[in-house]
């Protein structure tokens, strides 16, 4: 089926993994295969567009900022956008129904699953808010639709309207505001005719009833594995009509849910609802987080992340781990260290994670022990050479004056280097035996 998203962003955020920050480069490749993937899970193109290049904006702002990794920046920017754009204003299935009776118009094409969501939402609100709820069909070509609205209002104990022969569309949605306003209902639902097109009489007619029903929520039925088409659909209905909202049905299917992010995009209206099958039960309120998930073809975003870094770290942990559990620590470990602290967002990153330390990190700032002193230490021992990392005793006056001016800078850094390293080599001595460095290797990494 669909290559998901984290498999396709794999390779690309191994080699983000190695490196530093987010280059322009690492993110115009990474966002790539966002947009593949967006088309892939029936995003319109313009959408897809727009949205990467939303991503890319947000991406290049943080390009240093000390996150965990640039793969995980990416991923969480990616994901924290999709929510962003598929998040309406308030709860999603907070329908405005005060002022008794308040009217609901259900529009959409034909077989969207426009009559089973009446059904359904009548349902809800009956169980959920103790509501007394009317439904009315409109759909006067099809008898047989009238007919499977009343029998599913018998099935979910909601009254419907009595089905008058030869009336109009228009007719029967006064009738319905009469009965639901005598009646003493709270909510009315008008389930309008759908076409298998969008035609100019069907809406014409929508825009009739409308004007009669003044309605305080027209949502739009749409079946979410439609994909493309949906745009269309959304961008029509909205133009002529109106929409105070979106039901995607059929998500319980195979589609990527890529339609919901389009019509948002595109209508500007929230999803609210999402169908689940052909069940009364079966719907829920729009959650963006899970559509978001399933639009990127992940379910936990932590997961992959932790998979990408896993790739490149776990060898060399264990690497370090067994030569920390001999006590051995030469500049070649310490660089290791130095690389994997910038790479888990330096000092601060570090500490942050172990409990209690944030204070910790602060002092340590304070103090001019930063990203920037760590980087510096990684260019004094990127200037030596193989044997003199292998072996720091080896460094005397002249060979340290030549590896301070490799790096630019005074002997008296390359000094307080050297001096660290011995502590830490010292302790490395001391706990090896114990055990315990291979412990906190372990934890550093
Ligand atoms: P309408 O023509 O728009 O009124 O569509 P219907 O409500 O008659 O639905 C058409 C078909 O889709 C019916 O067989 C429904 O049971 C089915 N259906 C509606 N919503 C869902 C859904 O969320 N999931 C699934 N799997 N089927 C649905």
């Amino acid at each position: 089926m669909f290559e998901s998203l984290s498999e396709r962003l794999g390779g690309v955020f191994e080699r983000l993994t190695r490196q530093g920050a987010l280059s322009e480069a690492d993110v115009e490749t990474a966002l790539r295969e966002v947009r593949v993937a967006l088309l892939e899970a029936d995003v319109s193109l313009p959408v897809a567009r727009d949205f990467v290049k939303a991503v890319k904006q947000k991406a290049m702002g943080q390009a240093v900022t000390k996150s965990v990794t640039p793969g995980q920046q990416v991923v969480k920017i990616v994901h924290d956008e999709l929510v962003r754009v598929l998040a309406g204003e308030g709860p999603a299935d907070a329908l405005k129904i005060d002022n008794p009776p308040a009217t609901v118009l259900m529009v959409g094409l034909q077989g969207s699953g426009k009559t089973t969501t009446t059904a359904k939402l009548a349902k809800r609100l009956k169980e959920k808010n103790g509501k007394k709820v009317l439904l009315a069909s409109l759909d006067t070509q099809r008898p047989a639709a009238m007919e499977q609205l009343a029998i599913l209002g018998t099935q979910i104990g909601v009254d419907s309207l009595p089905i008058v022969k030869g009336e109009s569309a228009v007719q029967i949605a006064k009738r319905a505001k009469q009965q639901a306003a005598f009646g003493g209902y709270d909510v009315l639902f008008l389930d309008t005719a759908g076409r298998l097109h969008i035609d100019e009489v069907l809406m014409d007619e929508v825009q009739a009833v409308r004007d009669i029903a003044e309605p305080r929520e027209t949502l739009l039925v749409v079946d979410g594995l439609t994909g493309q088409d949906a745009v269309n659909v959304a961008t029509e209905f909205n133009a002529k009509v109106g929409i105070s909202g979106v039901v995607l049905t059929r998500m319980d299917g195979d589609g990527r849910g890529g339609a919901a992010l389009s019509m948002r995009a595109v209508t500007g209206k929230p999803i609210r609802f999402v169908g689940l099958g052909e069940k009364m039960d079966a719907i829920d309120a729009f959650e963006p987080e899970r559509v978001a998930g399933r639009i990127l073809g992940m379910g936990d975003i932590v997961a992959l992340v932790e998979k990408a870094r896993e790739t490149f770290e776990a060898e060399q942990a264990e690497r370090m781990a067994k030569r920390f559990a001999k006590g051995l620590f030469n500049m070649n470990d310490l660089k290791s260290q130095l690389d994997q602290m910038l790479k888990m967002g330096g000092m601060q990153g570090v500490m942050g994670m172990l409990p209690g330390m944030g204070k910790m990190a602060r002092a340590a700032e304070e103090a001019g022990f930063d990203d920037r002193m760590l980087r510096r230490q990684i260019a004094l021992i990127n200037s030596m050479t193989k044997k003199e990392r292998a072996n720091p005793d080896l460094l005397q006056a002249s060979r340290k004056k030549r590896i301070a001016a490799g790096a630019g800078l005074e002997v008296s850094e390359l000094n307080r280097l050297l001096k660290q390293h011995k502590q830490m080599a010292d302790m490395m001595k001391k706990m090896g035996k114990g055990g315990m460095m291979k412990q906190v290797a372990k934890a550093m990494m």
